[in-house]
């Protein structure tokens, strides 16, 4: 979820996302704990109607799954609303060393900056680009799953290598099922989705909630070390186009996934680079 606490004035109306996930593929469910303090449309859009607080809860339709709660604060209409939390602490993107290369629809060669594979909401990957999953990243996984198991910690790989082909599948269902707005929020036009690097594993339970385990916590204290990093950090989502993903581990070695960790960036900001579709 984009805000675990917003607050409106009566009468206003924020559209929340249960998530940007390339990896969900299933409809969210949105419900109120009090419809007559803010009520929620099927498709996310709340409106605040009366001064008070309660809970809006986005629920998978497949199996109940919560995908995240947002605390709305309705506050009378003449007070003014805080300045939304996401917005403090923002850092500001590094400047790029180089002027980044130009964003292709339909590009012939995957794109590199500084010697980093990129595939983002900016740059596509070709549709031949067919690798499979990289030997040394698996490797380095390998060696990461062992150093966690010493530590009585079960991590795992829950998705990683996805074709081209198999991605036109996936969205071209979801477009067709809910629309190209909806599919767009949840899952990766083909091309864009950096699992088809072969450099990105989700790990265990691709759900928020895996933020809450030891393994977690583990992975994003440790996951550099081994030469990974976690791609899409939360509050980030302007940013690297898709909300919190604390499962989702990139391979970028273990020297440039140390300089990411330690500079506290998300690879855009680190490379100065965008990740919006075109269109
Ligand atoms: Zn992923």
């Amino acid at each position: 979820m984009r805000d675990s606490q917003i607050t409106l004035t009566v009468g206003e109306s924020r559209h929340l996302q249960a998530t940007d996930a390339s990896d969900a593929a299933a409809k969210a469910v949105w419900s109120s704990s009090d419809s007559k303090i803010a009520a929620v449309s099927a498709d996310g859009a709340v409106t605040a109607v009366a001064p008070g607080s309660c809970t809006i809860t986005a629920t998978l339709s497949a199996d109940s799954t919560v995908f995240g709660n947002v605390t709305v604060t309705v506050v009378p209409a003449q007070t003014e609303s805080p300045e939304n939390s996401d917005e403090i602490g923002t850092t500001e993107p590094i400047p790029a060393k180089t002027e980044p290369p130009a964003a292709q629809a339909d590009p012939t060669e995957p794109t590199y900056i500084q010697g980093i594979l990129i595939a983002n909401k900016t740059y596509a990957l070709p549709k031949t680009f067919d690798p499979g999953v990289d030997p040394e990243a698996k490797a380095m996984f390998d060696k990461m799953q062992k150093a966690a198991a010493q530590e009585g910690l079960n991590i795992y790989i829950s998705s990683g290598y996805r074709s081209y082909d198999y991605q036109v599948k996936v969205y071209n269902s979801m477009v067709k099922a809910y629309g190209k707005k909806y599919a767009d929020e949840v899952s990766a036009r083909p091309g864009y989705s950096e699992h088809q690097t072969g450099l990105v594993f989700d790990l265990n339970s691709i759900d928020l909630s895996f933020a809450q385990t030891k393994e977690s916590k583990w992975v994003d204290a440790h996951a550099h070390e081994y030469g990974f990093i976690i791609r899409y950090p939360e509050g980030k989502d302007a940013i690297t186009g898709y909300s919190y993903e604390p499962w989702h581990l990139r391979y970028l070695g273990v020297e440039n996934a140390t300089k990411v960790y330690n500079s506290g960036l998300t690879l855009e900001e680190y490379l100065g680079i965008t990740s919006k579709y075109p269109d």
